[in-house]
């Protein structure tokens, strides 16, 4: 890039940020210099004009001094003008500038060089030597030239180079090689300073390269702290907005359910129940966390009772864990205290977090929660709160990322547990914002240990008991909780001891067995036979009934049949009567979804003209399609935990039981490379949720012909 004319002065209307930003920077190091250097020129001047021995005439040393001295002070003024508004000149502004120090360096060095020839004057060589001696001084004093403007400096070291040269040529012979010696100089003087004006150009333009990129960077810190700042109070904004229909949804989806409510009519209306939960935990959620971006979450002083904060986190998870059967229990440590000032709603949050996620991951086993003093001040106590569970385990590499938000640890964990990845992130702000800090310990498929640590107040009154009762301060006694390092409680048996046989010939027990042969041939209707016979069952099947009603929930049929079978119910043979045969249904489609509401959603829309089957997952698909009963028909989601509906397809075709089996995906994912996958896979269509029922209907009932056809035709080709 060339940013200079061929003289190095500014050319006229350049735009180059780099070439300008130079000419400004040289011309404000020189004209420093200069400045600088007016007051040391004018004390050299008049020592030299007192030391020079007597033999020199007093006009010839006058005749030297002043003019430089004349010169300096000119330097000064001039150079005093190339400061005035340089910050702001303009590129043409600059250029006269350079040329004014360029005319000022030429005068500078012509006077300097006239030095030899006045102090040479009475043909003293010793003093022409002085006098060549402080040309050079001079001449390395203006090497600052060299860096900045080339030019200048070459020109004005070459114009007092000759003269001293001319006079040590024109004077003395036997000084040769000192007129060589300062030619070479000259000659790499020049060079030099081309190079050191391009280390000066490149340092520069580093400078503005660097500028520019900060106050792009504070440009964009600008942009994106303002888009969050609107973001945050968007999200605040709607949310509220949102969550206000949510509440109303709930409140009237219970009141539903308190009336009087055909079977299907009760499990329709605690799907919506169940799915305006979700959404409000969500949106309380993101509230949240759109709050704390914002900076407009602020903790409450209050006093509180811890035992209250831990009775309800412990109540509000019950009943998950009883439905996993896993064991929950609470361990205070000698020494917490009891009555504590904070934030008892967020410290509850925090915690609820934990042991609910704690339950969520484990499949079997226990989750405990543990409280214990840290530290404690006569104002100030420190507590760590530990929830350990005997879960699925955290690979390490993922610890790092799991405060964050939306982040899991594995991207097919939202598929298999739920959950949105913002739990954490919010409960290691809240632990923070109460002095304390979150961690982890976990080892895949042994268990996790979530802890935190928060800082509380000290209620007044327990403040000024401190003096009179040194630590241990206030161990509680808290009638439903304390259980200071009691052992875990044994984990819930089912009742099935006292339970009536299975065998007996009672309805009920045909109840059972009938559910018991649903679940066994992943018949979604047993789930409808679940709610609609609720009362009779849960007297039957006891303590097991919630589990197998949440395994049937979720459409976990072979989990619902093993907790059956373990009681008991499997007798074909009483099923006899009921039991639907191939034929009374023209076709049988298999769906296969990890989401619950969308099972329920097709089995209600697919049951009055087919025989419908459901899988939660890709293995279990396997397992029916190459079973002895085989669908007509596979509807397959894509997205799954485990294996995705691409490869269960790959599986279903690599195997010849099952490779003739139409496939039909039914998925959310609407991309258009997805679905040439999909059909490139061998699907024969690819529907999109959310789903239109009659086209979904007719496109099945399309896919279902083509299959009997071309059965048929399979059937007479056979024959013939
Ligand atoms: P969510 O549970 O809603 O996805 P969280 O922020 O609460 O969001 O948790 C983030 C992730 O951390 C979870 O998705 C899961 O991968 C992991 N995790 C949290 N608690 C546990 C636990 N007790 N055992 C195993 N993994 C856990």
């Amino acid at each position: 890039m060339r940013i200079h004319t061929a003289w190095g002065f500014l050319p006229h209307h350049t735009t180059n940020t780099v070439a300008v930003g130079t000419a400004r920077a040289s011309l404000e190091l020189r004209a420093g210099q200069s400045i600088a250097s007016k007051w040391v020129i004018w004390a050299v001047c008049a020592v030299t004009v007192f030391v020079l021995p007597a033999d020199l005439p007093l006009w010839v040393r006058l005749c030297w001094a002043l003019p430089v001295m004349g010169m300096a002070e000119v330097n000064w003024r001039v150079c005093t003008h190339v400061m005035d508004g340089l910050a702001q000149a303009s590129t043409q502004g600059l250029r006269v500038r350079q040329i004014w120090l360029w005319w000022m360096t030429a005068i500078n060095q012509a006077l300097m060089g006239s030095t030899v020839w006045w102090f040479g004057y009475s043909g003293d060589l010793t003093l022409a030597a002085v006098g060549t001696s402080l040309q050079l001084i001079y001449l390395s004093a203006a090497m600052i030239n060299a860096a900045t403007h080339p030019t200048t400096f070459v020109s004005g070291a070459w114009i007092n180079l000759s003269l001293a040269i001319l006079y040590w040529a024109t004077h003395s012979l036997v000084s040769i090689p000192l007129v060589l010696a300062l030619a070479g100089m000259g000659l790499v003087l020049s060079r030099l300073s081309v190079q050191m004006a391009h280390s000066f150009e490149e340092s520069i333009g580093m400078r503005y390269e660097n500028q520019r990129l900060l106050a792009k960077l504070e440009e964009e810190k600008q942009v994106a702290t303002e888009a969050t700042r609107f973001k945050s109070q968007f999200l605040s904004n709607i949310s509220h907005e949102i969550r206000t229909p949510i509440s109303a949804i709930t409140s009237m989806s219970y009141l539903v359910l308190k009336s009087e409510l055909t079977a299907k009519q009760r499990k329709y209306v605690e799907m919506i129940d169940q799915c305006s939960l979700h959404l409000r935990k969500l949106i309380n959620q993101v509230l949240d966390l759109s709050k704390m971006d914002a900076g407009m979450l602020q903790l409450e002083h209050r006093e509180f009772r811890l035992s209250q904060a831990l009775d309800n986190v412990l109540t509000m998870n019950e009943d998950a864990a009883t439905a996993k059967d896993i064991a929950l229990s609470l361990h205070v440590k000698p020494g917490t205290p009891e009555r504590l000032l904070g934030d008892e709603l967020r410290l509850t949050e925090v915690l609820l977090n934990f042991v609910s996620n704690a339950i969520k991951f484990t499949e079997q086993g226990s989750v405990r929660l543990e409280i214990a003093l840290v530290e404690q001040t006569t104002e100030r106590v420190q507590l760590k709160f530990s929830v350990q569970d005997t879960g699925i385990g955290i690979e390490p590499e993922h610890f790092d990322a799991l405060f964050k938000s939306f982040s899991q640890a594995d991207s097919s964990t939202s598929r298999k547990y739920g959950g949105t990845g913002l739990g954490l992130a919010i409960a290691k702000t809240l632990a923070e914002m109460m002095g304390g800090e979150v961690g982890v310990q976990s080892e895949p498929r042994v268990g996790s240990v979530f802890w935190c640590t928060a800082w509380f107040g000290r209620p007044e009154t327990v403040a000024a008991d401190l003096d009179n009762e040194p630590i241990p301060l206030d161990i509680p006694i808290w009638p439903r909780l304390a259980q200071p390092d009691a052992p875990d409680p044994a984990i819930p048996q089912a009742l099935s001891a006292a339970l009536p046989r299975p065998n007996d010939d009672s309805p009920e027990a045909l109840l059972g067995h009938r559910l018991a042969w649903l679940s066994a041939n992943d018949d979604p209707a047993a789930v409808d036979l679940i709610a609609t016979y609720a009362a009779e069952l849960k007297n039957r099947l006891g303590g097991s009934f919630e589990r197998i009603q949440t395994a049937l929930r979720q459409y976990d049929l072979p989990k619902a049949y093993r907790l059956l079978e373990a009681m008991g119910y499997t007798d074909p043979a009483t099923l006899a009567p009921t039991q639907k045969t191939a034929g009374d249904l023209a076709s049988s489609i298999l769906v296969v979804d990890d989401t619950p509401t969308n099972l329920a959603l097709m089995f209600d829309l697919l049951k009055d003209e087919y025989q419908v089957r459901v899988a939660s997952n890709g293995e279990r698909a396997l397992a029916i399609a190459s079973g002895s009963n085989p669908p007509d028909l596979i509807l397959l989601d894509v997205m799954m935990p485990g294996m995705d509906g691409f490869a269960t397809l790959t599986q279903l075709q690599a195997n010849p039981a099952s490779a003739h089996i139409p496939v039909v995906f039914l998925t959310a994912k609407n991309q258009i490379e997805d679905e040439e996958k999909g059909l490139r896979l061998g699907a024969l269509d690819y529907i999109t949720k959310p789903v239109n029922p009659p086209i979904v209907l007719r496109r099945v009932r399309t896919q279902l012909m083509l299959k009997k056809a071309h059965d048929f035709l399979q059937d007479k080709a056979n024959n013939l």
